[in-house]
């Protein structure tokens, strides 16, 4: 059940309407459009008994929610969901795109301090890497834990780029929160319920990959998990599917960027590396994730590739980086986006609907 508040409802109005859905023993969302605020309701077991909700000040209308999802769904907020970070100008699902890049794993000081040099020259806002890493093999390089954590802080404070880092379980995911910007939960992980239960409460917005196997609408379930539990800034992510082809990874599947678009206010981003598994792929597939309309990219660097403790077949050189950088930022203003630099310039302002395939508007399905 979605409460539509009129556009030019109160503050006092939209407030007292929540506590009446609380009272009702449901649990109140509150989202507020361009135009006017939505209230998403959860909690209910079967259908939501609205009492005299339709008759209180400042509702327009009540409409059932048809789809699973609620609180992912354009239904309740037709507008982009656009995540911004205090003292920067980078963002997800602004006009400005959002490129994240680093290596698979920490492994050492010197390792980190130098990829996320280069990277940033390059122009990345956000650096990636893992202190936590689900590996296939337990006997593989599992992380360096807290020490890899505080390595990635010292990386925001000498180079402004803020964090993304994977939480794997719920202990990593409290120090994830106090040390990174973004918490990202790994395609393994996706449908961990306990996990993405306490990601949504934390404090810090959410990069959610897509399970290998994951459907579109499993996918948005995830974070709906996430959002159900009051952490409505959720970054979905593309990172390839598996499939019967071998000549890659996994298999990128692009077209769910205008699915999720379609369906979902919340930003996507696509991963080219895990995506593809192979360097040579990288680039072609970061052009066509930004032709498509993705809202960034999550990309792997290593300085020493052939030397990385995971992932150095699919990790670019710096130097490859760059030159991605460069073909995306010819490429972004064809779809209506550009490339923010970290800390200068103010996004560009741009028509609300930039997005390719996004309607300005869309109604909801009762
Ligand atoms: C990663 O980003 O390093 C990672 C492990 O990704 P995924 O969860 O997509 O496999
Ligand atoms: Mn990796």
């Amino acid at each position: 059940m979605l409460v539509v508040m009129k556009a030019q409802a109160t503050e006092e109005q939209i407030r007292a309407v929540c506590q009446k859905i609380e009272e009702l023993g449901y649990r109140a969302h509150s989202m507020p459009g361009a135009q006017r605020t939505a209230i998403g309701i959860t909690g209910n077991r079967g259908e939501v008994e609205p009492g005299t909700l339709d008759e209180m000040p400042g509702v327009q209308e009540l409409i059932r929610v048809s789809k699973p999802y609620k609180l992912v769904s354009r239904d309740v907020k037709p507008e982009n969901t656009v995540i911004t970070f205090a003292g920067t100008n980078a963002t997800f699902g602004g006009p400005g795109l959002a490129v994240i890049a680093g290596p698979c794993a920490i492994e050492s000081r010197e390792q980190t301090m130098a990829v996320a040099e280069q990277v940033c020259r390059s122009g990345a806002q956000f650096f990636r890497g893992g202190a936590y890493k689900p590996r296939t093999s337990p006997y593989s390089f599992q992380g360096m834990g807290e020490e890899g954590l505080q390595i990635m802080a010292e990386v925001r404070d000498k180079f402004g780029m803020k964090i993304v880092t994977e939480a794997i379980d719920n202990e990593s995911l409290e120090l994830v929160e106090k040390y990174a910007d973004v918490i990202q939960i790994g395609a393994r992980n996706m449908q961990n319920f306990s996990l993405l239960k306490h990601a949504g409460r934390a404090r810090k917005p959410v990069l959610l990959k897509r399970g290998m196997s994951a459907t579109l609408e499993e996918f948005l379930m995830a974070a709906e998990y996430v959002m159900s539990e009051g952490n409505y800034r959720v970054i979905l992510c593309e990172r390839g599917v598996r499939t019967f082809a071998d000549h890659t990874r996994n298999t990128l599947d692009l077209s769910i960027v205008p699915a999720v678009q379609r369906l979902s206010h919340l930003p996507i981003v696509v991963d080219p590396s895990h995506g593809t598994g192979k360097r040579n792929k990288v680039t072609p597939l970061s052009r066509a994730a930004i032709a498509v309309g993705a809202d960034g990219l999550i990309v792997e660097v290593h300085h020493e590739p052939d030397r990385a403790l995971s992932d150095g077949i699919q990790s670019l050189y710096p130097e490859q980086f760059d030159e991605l950088m460069r073909q995306v930022r010819q490429i972004a203003p064809v779809v209506g986006r550009m490339v923010p630099a970290i800390g200068t310039h103010p996004p560009t302002p741009q028509p609300p609907s930039v997005r390719p395939g996004v309607e300005s508007s869309i109604s909801p399905s009762v």
